[in-house]
């Protein structure tokens, strides 16, 4: 519900004109609620305004557009374009700006509250993704430092220092803005704090120069994904010449570990990747999707001092040895997030996998299962290891060869999880055609009966209703959920690929040629 407050600063702010007149004389402390108000409205001349001016020592956005007295609910999820860019530009004109009424003193800009969602809740439709924002606020620091130049001395200027806190995204097609803006920090008032970096489609040299430049040593979080070729070897040097003393979260791309062409010689690679990891104390999220590990998950994880919450290691080809690790290891007790997908876990290693779901059932919010050859046969095995599970929030278990059957036996138990919120759920073994294998290729994925899996679906979904949990969202995405990074830079991913592709192939000519 919104205040009488709230109501009436939606009134001041609908009217920009009005509003941008009047804000000399408006009370500092009404800023953050007239600066909700017209995020909520989509007023973008009012929101670079109330930037411009902002008397306040803190601009935290993810607070600001947060639940709030004044109006409960939490717009912090509108990456809306129009808002963001008044924002980023008001800020710039912040410090351009030696006529404002207000003394300066801001100190900090948090701009790492956004959240990047699938659906758009407001009125442009338009986003300012993470790619995005990183981008344009590489370019705006760029431009104040020529503005500033042409000013030549200003003493109003040359005073300010404002930390802008920001989750970076970096790829090719940014990374020379973005380089310019880390280089020349120093020079500008907005300075540019990298909370958390992310990479992708990057030459492995530009990586390494662009994390030395992001100040690893307050870096929280950092992931490097997809189109970096980053190996175990990269990995050791980075972690030779880089510490990352405060990092909680790392994501590595596919293949980072191929231990299936291990040699001799990489034993002590890997121990010493353990082992740096063990120096960075807080680190408790790690994903490690498609890296082969075979019978050296101890390797890595047993040098950790302190105990994951967060571990993927979905497709990771794990054995037996490795699976009693986990779930006899310090982190079983603590994992909150677990990901084990593409490993068939009721079949290869029953007894370990189910020790595992045991020990972390304290502590389990998401468990991800997808392609476990989970059969109709398991169902009871997997419901005793379930229902200890008293905090699971999410279950995804796409992708497993479960019948229609099974599946309503599992919702049965669904519906008693207290604080389940989310599920994917399979199609149906019985809606695909007899002859069809798992894992089920992309082309056969949605050659299933489409109305048998809809009326599966509703008896489902009704089991879900007569127990009184409409709270709880279930689903199919075929082909896996949103991934708002991927939707805002698939196009620049497809022709890295394509150009990578291209490079194998001539190289491969090439050789071919020399042979000859
Ligand atoms: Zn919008």
């Amino acid at each position: 519900m919104k205040s009488l407050r709230f109501i009436s600063a939606e009134a001041l702010v609908s009217n920009a004109q009005l509003a941008r007149k009047s804000l000399s004389s408006v009370a500092h402390n009404l800023f953050p609620l007239l600066f909700k108000a017209s995020y909520l409205l989509e007023q973008g001349e009012v929101i670079h305004d109330l930037v411009e001016n902002w008397p306040l020592a803190n601009f935290n956005i993810g607070k600001l557009l947060g639940t709030t007295v004044d109006y409960q609910e939490d717009i912090s999820s509108r990456a809306c374009c129009v808002c963001l860019e008044s924002c980023l530009v008001g800020l710039r004109d912040y410090v351009l700006n030696c006529s404002s009424p207000y003394s300066k003193r801001l100190k900090v800009v948090d701009l790492t509250g956004i959240k990047d969602v699938e659906v758009q809740l407001c009125k442009c439709k338009k986003t300012l993704g993470r790619w995005a924002r990183t981008e344009l606020l590489s370019k705006l620091c760029f431009e104040l430092l020529v503005e500033m130049q042409r000013l030549q001395f200003q003493p109003c200027i040359f005073d300010i220092a404002i930390d802008i806190l920001i989750d970076l995204f970096v790829t090719e097609r940014n990374y020379e803005l973005v380089v310019q803006a880390l280089l020349m920090r120093c020079h500008c008032p907005l300075k540019i704090r990298c909370v958390a970096f992310r990479a992708d489609s990057l030459a492995l040299r530009k990586l390494f120069y662009i994390i030395k430049l992001t100040d690893p040593s307050s870096l929280r979080k950092l992931e490097v994904v997809h189109n970096i070729r980053l190996e175990m070897e990269h990995l050791e040097v980075l972690f030779n010449n880089i510490h990352f003393p405060l990092l909680t979260s790392l994501t590595l791309p596919a293949r980072a570990f191929s231990v299936q062409r291990f040699a001799a010689e990489d034993e002590p690679i890997l121990m010493t990747i353990g082992e740096k990891m063990s120096q960075m104390t807080q680190l408790t999220e790690l994903s490690l999707a498609f890296s082969t590990l075979t019978g050296k998950i101890r390797k890595l994880l047993s040098p950790l001092k302190t105990p994951l919450k967060l571990l993927d290691v979905s497709n990771c080809a794990l054995n037996h040895a490795d699976m009693a690790y986990l779930a006899n290891s310090l982190h079983s007790n603590h994992l909150e997030v677990l990901d084990l997908s593409g490993h068939n876990v009721a079949d290869l290693y029953p007894s370990t996998f189910f020790k595992l779901l045991s020990h972390c059932s304290h502590t389990l919010k998401i468990l991800i299962l997808e392609e476990c050859n989970i059969q109709d046969i398991h169902v009871n095995m997997l419901i005793l290891g379930l229902i200890p599970c008293r905090k699971l929030q999410e279950f995804k278990f796409l992708g497993n060869p479960l019948s229609s059957r099974a599946l309503k036996c599992l919702f049965n138990v669904f519906s008693d999880l207290p604080k389940l919120n989310y599920i994917e759920f399979p199609v149906p073994r019985d809606c695909y055609p007899n002859n069809v294998t798992y894992p089920i290729d992309d082309a056969d994925l949605s050659k299933f009966d489409h109305q048998k899996y809809e009326s599966v679906s509703e008896e489902l979904n009704n089991i879900l209703l007569h127990a009184n949990r409409e709270d709880i969202k279930a689903s199919t995405p075929l082909f896996g959920g949103y991934d708002a990074a991927i939707q805002e830079t698939g196009n620049e991913l497809g022709s890295y690929l394509l150009k990578s592709f291209k490079d194998t192939l001539e190289n491969f000519n090439k050789a071919l040629q020399e042979m000859n």
